[in-house]
């Protein structure tokens, strides 16, 4: 028996990443899994990953910023599973940038993908999850939206605070429908996103420094949080928020 038998999840910036290693975990413990991207060939290739192994799961283009996809994904989503229960906001950028440096274009951009793309998700998520009888949402924010970082994360930080309290506010207002919501708070995770640091001697060591397990970690490590939070296991949990960070914001 799956964790998840008879749920239908929605996972958005799936393709890659964090998103496709939850996609495949929680297909793979039993939910019919949706998820959308805007890398269609990598989200195509994930779909077929998780066929092969017997998993069910379906890719679909899927801009976070444009509201009509995901009017369209959800509508698409009931259609073919017949109900919606778990949404996980994931995709997310990261621009570096100071604060001086920064444009208007750029703040713009990040805001677009990671605070509003979470409420777009949740707007659309919510009736649906309330035609079910209930759901859940998790929101992946980051450390970045819990404690300040002496890095060029400014306006990243701003978007996953956004994302922390945007969390806590539907989880109160929408307790009344049974639908909960959580965020996950991972410290840094071995995934294109920060290829950079991983890649650059120097800027791992600094980065790793501020950690205590002095590790990043595998994207499996955050996706079973996911798990959780998307189960029936986490049935009282609601507006909180679940650290997976190797011990950072201990410090
Ligand atoms: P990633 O870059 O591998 O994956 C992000 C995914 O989001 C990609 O598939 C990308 O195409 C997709 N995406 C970007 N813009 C999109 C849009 N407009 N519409 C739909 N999809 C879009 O990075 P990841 O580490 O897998 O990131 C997953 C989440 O985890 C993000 O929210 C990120 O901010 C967060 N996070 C990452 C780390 C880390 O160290 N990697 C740490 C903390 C939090």
């Amino acid at each position: 028996m799956g964790r998840l038998d008879g749920k239908v999840a929605l996972i958005s910036g799936g393709a890659r990443g964090q998103g496709a290693t939850e996609a495949k975990l929680l297909a793979r413990e039993g939910a019919k899994v949706a998820f959308g991207d805007i890398l269609d060939d990598d989200g195509k290739k994930t779909e077929a990953e998780i066929r092969e192994l017997g998993g069910e799961a379906t890719y679909y283009h899927l801009n976070v910023t444009v509201e009509d996809n995901w009017r369209s994904v959800v509508e698409q989503v009931e259609s073919r599973y017949g109900k919606l229960n778990i949404l996980v906001n994931n995709a997310g950028i990261l621009i570096r940038r100071s604060i001086e440096e920064m444009t208007e274009e750029e703040w713009d951009r990040i805001m677009g993908v990671n605070a509003k793309g979470v409420f777009l998700g949740t707007k659309h998520a919510i009736p649906a999850m309330r035609r079910a009888g209930g759901g859940s949402i998790v929101n992946i924010s980051s450390t970045a939206g819990l404690v300040g970082s002496p890095g060029t994360t400014s306006a990243y930080a701003a978007t996953k605070g956004a994302v922390r309290l945007f969390t806590k506010a539907t989880a109160i207002q929408h307790a009344k429908d049974n639908i909960r919501c959580n965020s996950v708070h991972p410290g840094p995770v071995k995934t294109d996103m920060i290829r950079d640091t991983l890649e650059d001697p120097e800027l791992l060591k600094i980065r790793m420094n501020r950690l205590p397990l002095g590790r990043a970690a595998e994207p499996e490590e955050i996706a079973y949080g996911v798990l959780y939070l998307a189960s029936d296991e986490s049935s009282f949990v609601t507006g909180s928020e679940l650290v997976i960070d190797g011990g950072t914001t201990a410090e």
